[in-house]
């Protein structure tokens, strides 16, 4: 027979615990309605869970972490927040419905991410997001130019910015936006792709000349895992693009969505290949989200999560990489990115900063820009790190390598007494270092307000405006017609517009906006 207990009643040892631990609260969306609700956050099997009801759509529950170590161990990264510049909104329906940035917003846009065009030429599953193909949005140039002086104004320095789509390099005029964002000052011009154009050499000549970085979205190396992901076989044409990337010495991220049961398998490889190119800088590894048109029909066993990632690095490396390897990034909220930086040896082989600096130490260095920028902060640090070597030699077995390689590195990147420009030290850096960053977007299951809203990856408007992109992605993007093809709405169950994100009504024609003053006589 069962003990009841009665509240506040029983004894310690009739008490049941519970099968979960509650942790805390957030804020999250009903997966059907896109309505703010309260999200329990819970420790359960060792595994983090949002625990969500809809007043009505009911119960859910998501998994949003499957390792409470690390959940925790990144909560543990504390960095300030800068708050963004320029025209703030006032908070009237509250995060994530006040976008962007509104008032209550943390952290200032560090990566803007243009999307220059809603057209695509593939249709994947598993795209997060909605496109228009057709009369699609072709971003204009006055339009680029009205956000990069937003861009301007609103950052003291403008270090990256991101092209992106759809599919950016169906937009007639890519390499022109390009060269007026690097007119502008910024350094880092990254184009997101699946590399379907870039099979024609021309074309990667042209970008090349502008200096433009490519992320190239390759998920697989699987034909039939690409069918399933991508709806079509894109691995030979994408294998294609990366030797005229690397015959044209294009800095290259690769760039996979991460399923659970599909691509998973394919991690090693693509390591492999970064590892053995030296145009491919770093792995840019994506869990996989289900909104968009990923949402509407996904197979949601595909999910997976930060901690995921790391046991299979772990795996396949033997150790070389492990979970400690990797620190948040100081500019989001620490569960949105997990980053290890690799040291390459002069002779062979890979170091994690982390070893040989420490976690603190790596995490400081994130502090200034999403990717680390070889200025003097990580001189010192380099120096330092030698500095502990050569007074504890024992505490790495790679010493002796570790040691030739900072010294050779550190006098190629900062020649005594002859500055090197930066373009050229980032060059130096980026041959001698390997970067893997796990990205972990929010689909409406696993959408946390505390995360949002520390978002530095904003989706800049020509208004000045700008939207952190996991709420873009999720709530605005489908509510804007540039964007969204209504047979794809409709295929995603989203016709009418969501009610906090409807535009307002018009007024009507001869409505007095102030009040008739009734003068006393
Ligand atoms: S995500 Fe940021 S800008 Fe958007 S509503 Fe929340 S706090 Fe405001
Ligand atoms: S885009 Fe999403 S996952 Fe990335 S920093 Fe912003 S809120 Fe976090």
């Amino acid at each position: 027979m069962s003990t009841v207990v009665t509240c506040g009643t029983g004894t310690a040892s009739q008490r049941q615990p519970t099968e979960h631990v509650y942790y805390s609260s957030t804020k999250s969306l009903c997966k059907t309605c896109k309505q703010a609700v309260d999200a329990k956050i819970q420790f359960s099997g060792g595994a983090v869970y949002f625990d969500k009801f809809c007043r009505d759509h009911g119960h859910q529950r998501v998994l949003v972490a499957s390792s409470v170590e690390w959940y925790l161990d990144a909560l543990s990264f504390i960095a300030p927040h800068t708050p963004p510049r320029g025209e703030i909104h006032a908070v009237r329906s509250g995060c994530p419905f006040d976008c962007g940035p509104c008032a209550s917003h943390q952290q200032k846009v560090y990566m803007p991410v243009v999307p220059i065009t809603s057209a695509c030429n593939l249709d994947c599953p598993i795209c997060y997001t909605v496109n228009k193909n057709e009369g699609a949005h072709q971003l204009s140039e006055r339009e680029f130019a009205a956000i990069l002086g937003h861009l301007r104004a609103q950052n003291d320095e403008l270090d990256i910015i991101n092209f992106t789509g759809g599919e950016p390099t169906m937009h007639p005029e890519l390499p022109k936006l390009l060269r007026m964002a690097s007119e502008a000052g910024i350094r880092r011009l990254t184009v997101s792709t699946n590399g379907l154009k870039l099979r024609s050499e021309a074309y990667v000549r042209e970008l090349a000349a502008v200096d433009a970085r490519i992320v190239l979205s390759l998920d697989t190396f699987d034909p039939e895992v690409d069918q399933r992901m991508l709806g079509a076989n894109t691995v030979r044409a994408k294998l294609e693009a990366l030797e005229l990337l690397e015959k044209h010495d294009v800095t290259t991220t690769l760039l996979p969505a991460i399923a659970a049961g599909l691509n998973d398998k394919d991690l090693g490889k693509l390591f492999d290949l970064m590892m053995r190119k030296p145009n491919i800088v770093s792995l840019e590894l994506h869990t996989l989200t289900f909104t968009g048109q990923g949402g509407a029909g996904f197979d949601r066993t595909a999910r997976i999560t930060t901690p995921d990632l790391h046991r299979l690095l772990e795996e396949h490396t033997g150790g070389a990489i492990a979970a400690r390897d990797f620190v948040p990034s100081p500019l989001a909220h620490p569960h949105c990115y997990s980053i290890c930086y690799l040291l390459a040896l002069d002779g062979g082989g890979v170091v994690p900063f982390a070893r040989f600096m420490g976690r603190e130490k790596l995490f400081e260095l994130l502090g200034d820009s999403l990717y680390i920028q070889p200025r003097e902060p990580v001189e010192e640090a380099l120096r330092t790190a030698m500095d502990e070597l050569w007074a504890d030699p024992d505490r790495l077995p790679e010493s002796e390598a570790l040691l030739r390689t900072l010294k050779r590195l550190l006098r190629e990147m900062f020649p005594p007494g002859k500055p090197l420009p930066m373009a050229q030290r980032q060059k130096i850096a980026e041959r001698a270092t390997k970067a893997i960053y796990i990205h972990s977007h929010m689909d409406e299951e696993s959408f946390d307000v505390a995360r949002v809203m520390k978002c530095s990856i904003g989706v800049p408007e020509v208004d000045g405006s700008n939207i952190p992109t996991c709420s873009y992605n999720v709530l605005y993007r489908e509510n804007d017609a540039r964007f969204a093809d209504p047979d794809m709405l409709e295929r995603m169950g989203r016709t009418e517009p969501h009610p906090l994100l409807a535009p307002a009504p018009a007024p009507p024609a001869n409505r007095r906006s102030l009040p008739i003053l009734k003068v006393p006589s």
